[in-house]
């Protein structure tokens, strides 16, 4: 395989990637491929990566890239970001959970928290002392968020949560979550707040079950709990209740784009295996690429991949320049994840039996690809968004 998976699509790199963020993807590349390939296995058989490796990455510079410097991180940009959710696509690290911790939590704290929150939190964030989540989806509300009922009572200084969150990513080790709670529920989608939860700080703080998925084995992902906790009310984020609904609005083309991340770094990495792949083995007496079917199968899957690595690196222009806007943000996460889905579909069909068996890298991403169709708002729900701005 090409040292860097994506130089099977032999495009030159964007001007973003060059230098430090370069630097940056080498470094983590070596990084997962030397701390954390070696003992993925295991981390998928406990379904979690451990809390030392969360530290290490943080020793090594891989939290919060994007964070100011005075606040512990490398004062980078999402480019930066990009660099260390492509070298753990690439790697086939794809459960470590530091792209959510990274470019999801990390910037919320930034963008509306007080000085006071930002001095307090985003440095441990830096380190991995804490671990960050965000904790949206409800039993009963899903693609429909205004349906949360997670409801945050204020309590004199304090605000009392009670309400029960499923599928929260690095639910089982977070220690910072981002609740997305109800101070006015008459109010609707204005009536919905953001409020921090330091784990380790309340009672009442219960985690669920680490949910059993097909895929993304090495990441957990939990339901929580609260009942009465009671948290400070300069927990909240930004200056006053009723803002949550816009300060989500507002990140989700970060966190849409870095779903898109994950899936052409995975689609350049199944190419690059299944290339090598076709070259080796042999049937009829001739290797499996000198049919012409795995040539044009390739050949068309090549072209849409570059397709996309092109549209991908545009996107990250943008937004580093500030402009990338809902609707395209969108389109990335829904066409980029449904390319994802397709590329490894077809990759693992060439390998035949043997993609179907999980000490073949092409099996493991196959189980972990499917769901980025699904979070992060699916991808129906951003057709949905699209259809809006026709
Ligand atoms: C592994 C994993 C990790 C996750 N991590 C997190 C996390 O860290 N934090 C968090 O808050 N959430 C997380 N989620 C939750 C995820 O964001 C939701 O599962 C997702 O938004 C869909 O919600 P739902 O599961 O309730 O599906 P539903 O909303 O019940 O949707 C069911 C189906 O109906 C379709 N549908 C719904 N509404 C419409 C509509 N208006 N038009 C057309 N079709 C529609 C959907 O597209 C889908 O196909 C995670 C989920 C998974 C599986």
């Amino acid at each position: 395989m090409a040292t860097n998976p994506a130089e099977v699509l032999g495009l030159p790199k964007p001007a973003w990637a060059a230098d430090e963020v370069g630097m940056l993807y080498d470094m983590a590349t070596r990084f997962m491929a030397e701390e954390i390939a070696p003992r993925y296995d295991e981390f998928e058989k406990n379904e979690m990566v451990d809390r030392e490796s969360w530290l290490k990455a943080g020793a090594a510079g891989l939290l919060c890239a994007s964070m100011p410097e005075k606040y512990g991180g490398s004062g980078g940009t999402f480019a930066h970001e990009s660099a260390i959710i492509e070298a753990i696509g690439h790697v086939g690290v794809d459960g470590f959970g530091i792209g959510l911790h990274n470019s999801i939590v990390a910037p919320y704290i930034l963008h509306y928290g007080s000085e006071e929150q930002k001095e307090k939190w985003l440095p441990k964030l830096a380190t991995g002392e804490l671990i960050g989540a965000i904790a949206m989806t409800e039993p009963g509300a899903g693609s429909d968020l205004q349906g949360v009922k997670t409801r945050a009572e204020k309590d004199g200084n304090h605000y009392r949560i009670n309400g029960s969150k499923t599928f929260i990513t690095n639910g089982q080790l977070a220690n910072l979550i981002i609740v997305v709670t109800k101070t006015d529920p008459e109010k609707g989608a204005k009536g919905t707040s953001l409020i921090v939860v330091e784990t380790d700080e309340v009672e009442g703080f219960e985690r669920g079950r680490n949910l059993d998925k097909i895929g993304l084995k090495a990441n957990d992902t939990s339901e929580l709990f609260f009942n009465d906790v009671r948290v400070p009310t300069s927990n909240l984020l930004g200056h006053e209740e009723g803002k949550g609904f816009v300060q989500l609005m507002q990140q989700l083309p970060q966190e849409r784009l870095q779903i898109g991340t994950g899936a052409i770094a995975m689609i350049e990495r199944a190419l690059a295996i299944t290339i090598d792949y076709v070259k080796e083995r042999k049937a009829f007496g001739k290797a499996i690429i000198d049919f012409q079917n795995t040539q044009f199968k390739l050949a068309e899957l090549k072209t849409e991949a570059t397709i996309g690595r092109v549209f991908y690196n545009d996107c990250v222009a943008r937004h580093i320049a500030g402009g990338l806007d809902p609707v395209t943000a969108s389109m990335a996460k829904y066409w980029l994840s449904d390319l994802q889905g397709k590329v490894v579909d077809e990759c693992l069909q060439l390998h035949g039996g043997y993609g179907y068996m999980n000490e073949y890298p092409i099996a493991r991403m196959y189980r972990d690809a499917r769901v980025q169709r699904i979070y992060g708002g699916t991808n129906e729900i951003m057709k949905l968004l699209i259809g809006r701005s026709l």
